[in-house]
């Protein structure tokens, strides 16, 4: 199947009485219809003859015409047979771009929702804001927009050479670039400049944008940079690396797989470092 035609919504309709696109979520755990292919789908179903409450659902927009939700799997539900529960990071690695994307903006929206009920103020209950996609507290008027935290990813070069990283409990033989939040007050140059320092002790110059990935575990936003080495020899921080080290562009060890940004923006780089 090709992926549709999303319209992105906060306001969901009145009343539905045909079938909507469900994210439906139980834990970190989503359940899929499967394409014919055996690739995960996200399941159209009725809201009535499943026992769906939308009323308690975050609206996302329109798939193909469809109104798309986000909630949690209700404990009265009669779901048709023939869905499977997958958890959440397996979705993202094996479905398309399309069901990748909206099952994690539903999965971050719900936790959002589900961690913002009380005024961190006040502590009286919240309401949907009246406008916004946010929730406004009922006595102080506070209001609480979706969190998105902000990470920055640095893939140093030198030459022909990429500096790559391995965390503890990656896949056997496995590297990947540097990444980390940005931290109040710091501009994203400041915050690659700082991450770069700490985990592996190099400075850099010219850092060029690549892309980002809304990442939702928990609620990241990654934003995808190359670098180039400035000075300084490569020391991996041993509270966060297990080792960090310079590979030729044309012996890489194991990378992450390509659904993920770190490993397009290596690809990328890779490309550029070859026809230079
Ligand atoms: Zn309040």
């Amino acid at each position: 199947m090709t992926p549709g035609k999303f319209v992105p919504g906060h306001r969901g309709p009145a009343f539905v009485t045909e079938e909507v696109v469900c994210c439906l979520f139980h834990g970190n755990r989503i359940l899929v219809a499967r394409d014919t292919d055996g690739s995960p789908l996200l399941p159209r179903l009725d809201p009535g003859a499943c026992g769906l409450q939308l009323k308690t659902a975050q609206y996302i927009g329109r798939l193909d015409g469809c109104h798309c939700y986000g909630l949690y799997l209700p404990k009265s539900a009669n779901l048709p047979e023939g869905l499977d529960l997958l958890g959440l990071r397996t979705l993202i690695l094996e479905g398309n771009d399309l069901v990748s994307g909206l099952a994690g903006q539903a999965f971050q929206l719900l936790e959002w929702e589900r961690t913002h009920r009380f005024c961190g103020s006040c502590g009286a209950p919240t309401t949907p804001h009246a406008a916004d996609r946010a929730v406004e507290c009922a006595e102080c008027r506070l209001v609480y927009y979706p969190r998105i935290a902000p990470v920055m990813m640095a893939l140093v070069h030198r030459g022909k050479e990429l500096l790559l990283t391995r965390k503890p409990g990656y896949a056997p033989g496995r590297y990947t670039v540097v990444a980390g939040f940005v931290e109040a007050g710091e501009s994203m140059e400041q915050c690659l400049a700082r991450e770069v320092m700490e985990e592996v002790g190099v400075e850099i110059r010219n850092p060029r944008y690549f892309g980002s990935q809304p990442w939702p575990f928990p609620n990241s936003l990654v934003m995808a940079f190359s670098a180039e080495w400035a000075g300084g020899d490569v020391a991996p921080d041993p509270a966060e690396l297990e080792d960090a080290r310079w590979f030729s562009i044309d012996a890489l060890p194991d990378l992450p797989e390509p659904v993920h940004i770190s490993r397009q923006l290596i690809d990328d780089t890779m490309v550029r470092l070859r026809v230079t």
